[in-house]
């Protein structure tokens, strides 16, 4: 199989100062995924590389520089997904994991069960090997800030304006042809401690199915659970199989990818009137993306080789 990777680091109403910096970031995540396919790594590791750095760059909703809860504390969910085994590995309300995407992997990898949440979770990263640090560890001086600017006043968007930032995402196809999808978020800022979004849920904020393809979600997540958006768009994907053509029923110009990907954030915004966006690639490595936020971040890797990254 040709080898493939897209990246996603939310959709929202990224201001135009803030443009570069997701620009830059999704730029590196999407050469530390690639180098890993490239060399003819794994697809599990490719998705795990470039989402470490998206965690690791407070310009994301995810990992360092997440959102901050209600109680002023970063409360953080990820999940990933085999396309082979449809075995999913998810961790959620966790305070004390650097990567949380190190964690979602070890219960995929290690675990009989499939999700665990907060001290168990973090108890059972630790056993295996992932690193814990300090709740505070996680907080960046941004969303401090917002925070405080909040709980003087009340939970207002603008006082976060600037760096609302977003959930990350990655999906990767492998030579072997082994199809992961990923994702890991902050969740919203202000949330009621122990709020789960639809990041690291099954289906919801991520999904894959190596016959079908693999996506991750971004955008309003009480809305993304309502479609079950990642599966939905899997489904579109499957289309093709039915109507034995290979473009979408409803988008005859573009590809079957771009197609389901804009199929399901239309079904969002008619069922929910929800906003948010997705990244996909189609069983074959074919990349898709869609959103109805007014940007979002997104790269991936282009026929020829070369990153292809926009804020747009
Ligand atoms: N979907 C995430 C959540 O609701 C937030 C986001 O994608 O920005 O937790």
């Amino acid at each position: 199989m040709k080898p493939a990777l897209i990246v996603h680091g939310g959709a929202w109403d990224i201001p135009d100062e803030a443009v570069e910096v997701c620009n830059a970031g999704c730029r590196r995540a999407l050469a530390a995924g690639w180098a890993v396919l490239a060399a003819g790594g794994a697809a599990l590791d490719a998705v795990e590389a470039a989402i470490v750095v998206l965690e690791d760059d407070p310009v994301f909703d995810a990992g360092y520089g997440s959102h901050l809860n209600a109680n002023g504390n970063v409360e953080c969910d990820a999940i990933v997904m085999d396309g082979g085994t449809l075995r999913a590995g998810a961790a959620a309300v966790l305070h004390r994991v650097k990567n949380p995407i190190r964690a979602a992997r070890a219960i995929l990898e290690h675990c009989p069960h499939m999700m665990l949440v907060g001290e168990g979770a973090e108890h059972f990263a630790k056993e295996n090997g992932v690193a814990l640090c300090k709740a505070e560890e996680l907080v960046s001086e941004a969303e401090w800030d917002a925070w405080m600017k909040c709980k003087k006043d009340k939970h207002a968007a603008a006082h976060h304006r600037g760096h609302e930032q977003g959930t990350v995402g990655a999906v990767a196809l492998d030579r072997d042809g082994r199809l992961f999808a990923a994702t890991s978020t902050g969740g919203t800022c202000c949330k009621l401690p122990g709020r789960v979004g639809d990041s690291p849920l099954i289906g919801c904020g991520c999904y894959a199915d190596a016959e079908a393809g693999g996506v991750s979600c971004t955008g309003y997540g009480e809305a993304i659970m309502k479609v079950v958006m990642a599966k939905s768009a899997t489904d579109f994907l499957r289309a093709r199989d039915s109507a034995g053509v290979t473009t979408g029923p409803d988008l005859p110009n573009v590809s079957v990818a771009m197609s389901a990907a804009k199929r399901a954030v239309d079904l969002l915004a008619a069922r929910t009137n929800g906003t948010g966006g997705l990244i996909l690639l189609d069983r074959d490595g074919e990349a898709g993306f869609a959103f109805n936020t007014p940007r979002m971040a997104y790269g991936y890797v282009q026929a020829d080789g070369t990153l292809f990254t926009s804020v747009s």
